[in-house]
């Protein structure tokens, strides 16, 4: 008898109907005869409209009653999901974040997770129980609920994984797995049967959307056994898991293509170029709490240089304001930005047994004629900033070139 975690999503519990469905998985899981801790997402579309809620009085991403607002959707999914569960005729019990004790710090909104008590959880399983655990919530140490950020229904599956120390976590979603490129904008994009933590990392954080990259950090420093797979459709899915020494994929240039384009671009243009210059602009920056992505400085001319980086679009006027007062302060000639950007990667642990990754990318970009902003890189990918309305052709043309459209046949 196994020990399993199963995670649903927003869109398979976004109905009555589906979230019937969900309970058949977890029910037919049951029938292995395993022990089944589920946790649940919102309905689709639920947080959203809760956070809209909050916004429109005024609530901040950081004020505890926005997370009170926003994690009530798990609420009410886990108490359906048990119902489900119950006119089966299965033993639930439905959870939230603080009844299971799942405590975090107080970074309303992005709150980190500190301890899981695991004990509850095995003896309400050690009674036959189903435990349905509300996912995205936690509380802290004065007894406040938080939110573990978006998408954070998968860092709670994977963190009670851990605690439990589960045979296995399943991350069920509307995909039946982790794909070559976003197979909406890339036809021949196929599921992959395995991706490797730094990869999957890599893929989160460059504009994958299908595990939110804190979960996937988490199942990689407690080697949790995980896979994502799909409500709707029977399959293998996707195993993530170590390197090890499965060296078959190493074999594989780049594994799959990621393109993101929630970043803008903002220029510091002339600036002085001396001693303390970057410190100054990215510390202001990190004050307000915006994360920088990309960074590039020219070569100085003149004693002057410029300073491209990117943030996420939604940081952007609030950059573009910090810039703007410290592009004064600091006699710089001018601040331009652009969110029309979009960053393209390539990302596969094969890279850092290939060479020439960097200069087929570049040479497959620069036959379609799409000029290249920025570029970054680290062992296992490669990012191209480039114009937004080239980024479903540059990605189409990289998996392409790298043949991601024949892997697996
Ligand atoms: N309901 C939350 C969100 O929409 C958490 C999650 O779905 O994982 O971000
Ligand atoms: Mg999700």
């Amino acid at each position: 008898m196994a020990l399993i975690v199963q995670k649903f999503g927003g869109t398979s519990m976004g109905s009555i109907e589906r979230i019937k469905q969900v309970a058949g998985r977890v029910i037919k899981e049951k029938l292995t005869g395993n022990d089944v801790v589920v946790v649940v997402s919102a309905m689709s579309g639920e947080t959203n409209r809760l956070l809209d809620l909050a916004v429109k009085m005024g609530g901040r991403q950081d004020n505890m009653e926005t997370d009170l607002i926003i994690s009530s959707g798990e609420q009410i999914s886990s108490g359906l999901l048990s119902l489900a569960l119950k006119n089966e005729g299965y033993d639930a019990v439905p959870l939230l974040g603080h009844q299971v004790r799942i405590a975090t710090d107080e970074s309303y909104g992005k709150a980190r997770i500190s301890s899981i008590d695991s004990e509850n959880i095995y003896k309400m399983l050690k009674n036959g129980k189903i435990v349905v655990i509300a996912g995205f919530q936690g509380i802290d140490s004065n007894g406040f609920i938080t939110t573990l950020g978006r998408g954070g229904s998968d860092t709670t599956a994977v963190a009670v994984a851990a605690a439990i120390n589960a045979d296995r976590c399943d991350i069920y979603t509307d995909v039946d797995g982790v794909y070559t490129a976003d197979p909406n904008i890339v036809p021949e994009a196929h599921r992959l049967d395995v991706v490797y933590f730094d990869e999957m990392i890599e893929m989160s954080s460059l504009g994958a959307k299908v595990l939110q990259i804190r979960s996937v950090e988490f199942a990689m420093k407690y080697g949790v056994n995980l896979f994502v797979k799909s409500t709707f459709a029977e399959g293998k899915g996707t195993q993530i898991k170590f390197l090890g020494d499965d060296k078959n994929m190493e074999e594989l240039q780049v594994s799959s293509v990621a393109c993101d384009k929630d970043e803008a671009k903002i220029s510091i243009r002339g600036i002085p170029d001396k001693p303390g210059i970057a410190a100054k602009i990215f510390s202001r920056i990190s004050d307000a709490n915006i994360v920088v992505d990309m960074i590039i400085q020219n070569i100085s001319v003149e004693g002057h240089t410029d300073l491209t980086f990117t943030v996420s679009k939604k940081d952007l006027k609030k950059a573009l304001e910090i810039t703007g007062g410290l592009a004064k302060e600091l006699d710089a000639k001018e601040v331009i930005s652009d969110d029309k950007i979009a960053k393209i990667s390539v990302i596969g642990v094969g890279m850092r047994n290939h060479y020439g990754t960097a200069s087929i990318m570049f040479d497959v970009l620069a036959k379609e004629n799409i000029n290249i902003m920025m570029i970054s890189t680290s062992e296992i990918k490669i990012s191209c900033v480039i114009d937004a309305k080239y980024a479903e052709l540059a990605a189409r043309i990289l998996h392409d070139a790298f043949n991601l459209g024949k892997l697996n046949g």
